[in-house]
């Protein structure tokens, strides 16, 4: 018994030491994907309740020459954690806004606007509001376009930095969704405080909205907390029509989600009307 201890031990070890090393790789592999490249924004189409697509949300990719596509679930929180985020964050800003500044140019995409994820770790930097100034000045993308996501996790333990930074880029027309909401340390009260413009009710709560009661009860809860707070309310996660016909009847006038589009490179954006998925 005490050998076969050992030897789980030892196993144990290796598998540990295994993962500390690929780990530990993938961070450099990170440190060198900004410069070797490698990095994508795809799109993903918003739709409001006639199936007109209003909006894209980009989301990151890392196409790694060994690994193929990683995804950003794995690679956010590492980047989150070697101060690589800002540089990272910074280049999908640069990307979106030159994306908002070629569709500009034409009468099919001119209205459309990007929504941008950004981390609490991004938003805290003191230079972050320069930074957005100074890419959307030289990108030339009309500020009232861009959309930053920000999550619950941003409000907690903060004072009036956050508030304040989020004003000055307000005042600029850039405005704010809050992002996986209800999943986090949810405070109302912050509600109250901050400039949002839109809540984002998260995907974990729409996929069981038609047979998990609880579920059911958060999603209404949302979308009448967004109604009485003059919010407005997006919907991520649709998969299917019967979702989408229920957000609709109780209230949902915007959706994001499969049943639309898979998250696409902007070549394959279809940005005509959907059909309709309400009756
Ligand atoms: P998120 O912001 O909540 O993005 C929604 C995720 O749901 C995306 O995963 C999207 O591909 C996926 N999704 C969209 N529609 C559906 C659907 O109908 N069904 C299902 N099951 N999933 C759907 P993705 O692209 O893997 O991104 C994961 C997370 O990584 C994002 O979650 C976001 O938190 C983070 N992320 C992505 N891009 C960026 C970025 O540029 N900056 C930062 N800071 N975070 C990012
Ligand atoms: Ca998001
Ligand atoms: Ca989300
Ligand atoms: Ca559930």
């Amino acid at each position: 018994a005490k050998s076969a201890g050992r030897n789980a031990l030892r196993f144990f070890d290796t598998a540990m030491q295994t993962a500390v090393v690929e780990r530990a790789r993938l961070e450099s592999d990170l440190r060198q994907a900004l410069e070797n490249q490698e990095f994508r924004l795809y799109y993903q189409s918003q739709v409001n309740a006639q199936g007109v697509v209003v909006g894209v949300e980009a989301l990151l990719r890392w196409e790694h020459p060994v690994r193929g596509m990683v995804s950003p679930a794995e690679f956010i929180p590492l980047a989150e954690e070697n101060n690589l985020i800002s540089p990272i964050g910074a280049w999908v800003l640069e990307t979106a806004c030159r994306q908002l500044a070629l569709w500009a140019r034409s009468s099919a995409t001119e209205g459309l606007s990007i929504a941008v994820n950004v981390s609490p770790h991004q938003f805290r930097q003191a230079c972050f509001v320069d930074e957005i100034l100074d890419i959307l000045a030289h990108t030339g993308a009309n500020p009232r376009r861009l959309k930053l996501e920000v999550t619950e996790s941003l409000f907690m333990a903060e004072g009036d930095t956050v508030r304040a930074r989020m004003e000055a880029l307000r005042s600029e027309g850039i405005c704010f969704s809050l992002d996986d909401f209800g999943t986090g340390y949810s405070s109302l009260a912050y509600l109250k405080r901050l400039p949002l413009d839109q809540l984002k009710i998260d995907q974990s709560f729409v996929r069981d909205v038609l047979d998990d009661p609880i579920d059911e009860a958060i999603v209404r809860t949302v979308i009448a907390l967004a109604q009485s707070l003059e919010l407005e309310v997006i919907a991520e996660g649709v998969e299917t029509q019967a979702h989408c016909q229920w957000l609709y009847e109780h209230g949902c006038m915007a959706y994001q989600g499969y049943l639309f589009s898979r998250p696409v490179p902007v070549g394959a954006l279809v940005v005509e009307r959907q059909a309709a998925c309400m009756r």
